[in-house]
């Protein structure tokens, strides 16, 4: 039985499937791509072919115009094998985003994955991550620190909701990316009882019709741009980390700025954005949940695509499991406007 690693390679381009000719979530544009979610960091324009599920197949489509999301798009459901030259892969469930899949590969006898971004959270917005035993797991490490654990998301909506009620005569404008943070907020205040119209941002607009395309239901969402000010008064409105520290919240009523991020974990990065209200709601696993996972999947050698790989590895390592760093470059900034909500 050949090791992943004879067959499975990180190169320069992104992680390359020799066997099957293909690379998952590729850095640059290549012939044939398989793609885990679309975040801008690993759906990446001007690929040949593509392979994706239909959501995040949609969501290519609308970030990047038909024609660069793929000359040739392959939808495949959850489970669905799909032979690839030598190599039978499959989707699963990665539970970050709508759409958002794990990657299966089978060589000879030898199984990997790649998870692509996850985390272990019930989210109302996709399908719960689904652990795959396998010889090589291949995982994000964002938040692989033991500082990073996040309190629950409930928790954090309902310090939200308390803010609204005892500021009644402003407006909380909450920091959040386009893709994923901003339906999941929607759905958990949905869930939390707020049934008032939620105010979007222009830049939020377009993802949030694919959501409901897609059968996400979000309730009453109303722009936010055009609305009066006065209307906005003890109303939450959802902007992209860049804008809310900008004029377009000041020109709201005595803005409430929040940011949902599993940064704001981190009190310096909330003072230093303005953020007066940081609710750490992330849509990546924190340090238990990445150890929990490495345990659920039993693979006795885990690679670490990006993030902080030294703690994870150092902490596998413990547990027997052998860790290798792929330092693969381009992974990490979620969004256009990431760089702003860091
Ligand atoms: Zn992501
Ligand atoms: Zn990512």
């Amino acid at each position: 039985m050949p090791h992943p690693s004879t067959w499975l390679k990180p190169i320069a381009d992104g992680l390359y499937c020799e066997p099957g000719d293909f690379f998952v979530d590729p850095l640059r544009a290549v012939e044939r791509a398989v793609i885990t979610h679309g975040h801008s960091d690993h759906a990446r324009p001007g690929h040949g072919a593509v392979l994706a599920t239909r959501e995040t197949l949609a969501i290519m489509r609308a970030r990047m115009g038909e024609g660069m999301a793929g000359r040739a798009q392959q939808a495949a459901s959850f489970g669905e094998r799909v032979q690839i030259g030598d190599v039978t892969m499959w989707l699963e469930p990665a539970g970050h985003v709508l759409g958002s899949a794990q990657v299966v590969m089978e060589y000879r006898g030898s199984r990997a994955v790649v998870s692509g971004d996850y985390k272990r959270r019930s989210d109302p917005t996709c399908a719960p991550f689904v652990p795959v035993p396998c010889d090589v797991f291949v995982t994000e490490a964002t938040f692989a620190l033991p500082v990073f654990r996040h309190p629950p998301a409930d928790a954090e909506i309902a310090r939200l909701l308390a803010s609204v009620a005892l500021f009644p005569e402003r407006t909380h404008v909450i920091g959040c990316y386009s893709l994923g943070k901003t339906q999941r907020l929607i759905a958990l205040l949905r869930a939390a009882g707020w049934t008032a119209p939620i105010w979007l941002h222009g830049a939020l607009v377009g993802m949030c019709d694919v959501y409901a395309a897609m059968g996400v239901a979000l309730g009453d969402l109303r722009p936010a741009t055009v609305a009066a000010k006065a209307s906005l008064v003890g109303q939450i409105v959802l902007a992209p980390p860049g804008a809310i520290a900008d004029r377009w919240a000041r020109r709201l009523a005595e803005p409430v700025v929040c940011m949902a991020s599993g940064w704001m974990r981190v009190r310096q990065r909330a003072r230093q954005g303005g953020v007066e209200l940081p609710l750490v709601i992330s849509d990546h696993a924190d340090w238990d949940e990445l150890n929990a996972t490495l345990d659920d999947v039993g693979a006795p050698e885990v690679w670490v695509t990006h993030g902080r790989e030294e703690a994870l590895i150092h902490e596998a390592a413990k547990r027997g499991i052998t860790g290798r760093a792929l330092r693969l470059l381009g992974y990490g900034d979620e969004d256009d406007d990431a760089a702003a909500a860091a």
